[in-house]
């Protein structure tokens, strides 16, 4: 296994661990700075795992990344449904439509990484 993998496999441990307990929840726009192999290996082992869009996100319409934005969504005329966060540190608009791989999510808890390892340990 390349070292890089290998230390990215621990930078991820690193990040669930961060969590204490809690699941991690990342976009698909997330996911793109991990390396693929590895997401699709834990795609595969059903430890990430497709979620629906959560209730709070990570702003990406300013310079800031404010975390725990609150998500709004919004039903346009055409039916359309608009998701989007609420930053006051945007000076032109405040509204932050969260697009494409920002509205795909998956999640991924300690549980489900210890469950993979009981299984390929004993
Ligand atoms: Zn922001």
């Amino acid at each position: 296994m390349p070292e890089k993998l290998l230390k990215e496999i621990g930078d991820f441990l690193m990040a669930l661990a961060d969590r204490k307990g809690r699941s991690l929840f990342l976009s698909s726009r997330d996911l793109k700075q991990w390396s693929e192999p590895l997401i699709l290996a834990l795609k595969q082992h059903q430890m990430l795992k497709k979620v629906t869009l959560p209730k709070q996100v990570t702003c990406s319409g300013c310079e800031e990344y404010c975390g725990g934005m609150d998500v709004y969504s919004q039903t346009k005329r055409s039916g359309e449904i608009v998701s989007f966060v609420i930053c006051d540190k945007k000076d032109d608009t405040n509204r932050v439509i969260l697009e494409g791989d920002e509205l795909e999510w998956w999640e991924i808890s300690l549980a489900d990484v210890t469950h993979f390892l009981r299984e390929k340990l004993f």
